[in-house]
C-alpha cells in the first residue's frame, strides 16, 4: 500500500484523434433527413422527379421504394416488380390506403380471368 490510485484510474478513457470521421457522418445524416423531411414538400414537386428509387423495402408484409434524391416513399408490386400508387413520406398512410383498397377489390367479384393459351 505505497499510494492510493483513485484518482489516478479514471475510467474515462481519452479522446482518440482518429475518429472525428465517423462522428461527423453519424449526426450529418440525420441532419439531412431532417432536413428532406421539413423541405420535402416543396423539393417533390420542384426538383425531384423520383427517378432513383432504392431496391424495395419489406416493412409490415409490404414492400415499398424509397427515393434516393429526396426520400419519398411508394408501396412496390413484388408480383408486377414495379411501383405503384401514390408517392408520400407517410408510409403508414400509404399502408392504410392500399388495404383499404384490397379490401373494396375484394367485395366486389372477381374479374374473368383471360388463360393465355
Ligand atoms: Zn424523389
Amino acid at each position: 500500500m505505497a499510494h492510493e490510485s483513485v484518482l489516478a484510474s479514471d475510467p474515462v478513457p481519452p479522446v482518440e484523434p482518429l475518429k472525428p470521421k465517423s462522428k461527423r457522418s453519424h449526426w450529418l445524416w440525420p441532419m439531412g433527413l431532417m432536413a428532406t423531411g421539413l423541405a420535402g414538400m416543396a423539393v417533390v414537386f420542384r426538383g425531384c422527379w423520383h427517378r432513383r428509387m432504392s431496391w424495395p423495402v419489406r416493412a409490415q408484409g409490404y414492400a415499398y421504394q424509397v427515393c434516393l434524391g429526396c426520400g419519398v416513399k411508394r408501396l412496390f408490386d413484388e408480383d408486377a416488380f414495379r411501383g405503384y400508387g401514390p408517392y408520400s413520406y407517410d408510409l403508414q398512410g400509404l399502408i392504410a390506403r392500399d388495404q383499404a383498397r384490397r379490401l373494396k377489390q375484394s367485395q366486389e367479384p372477381a374479374p374473368p380471368q383471360r388463360t393465355a393459351s
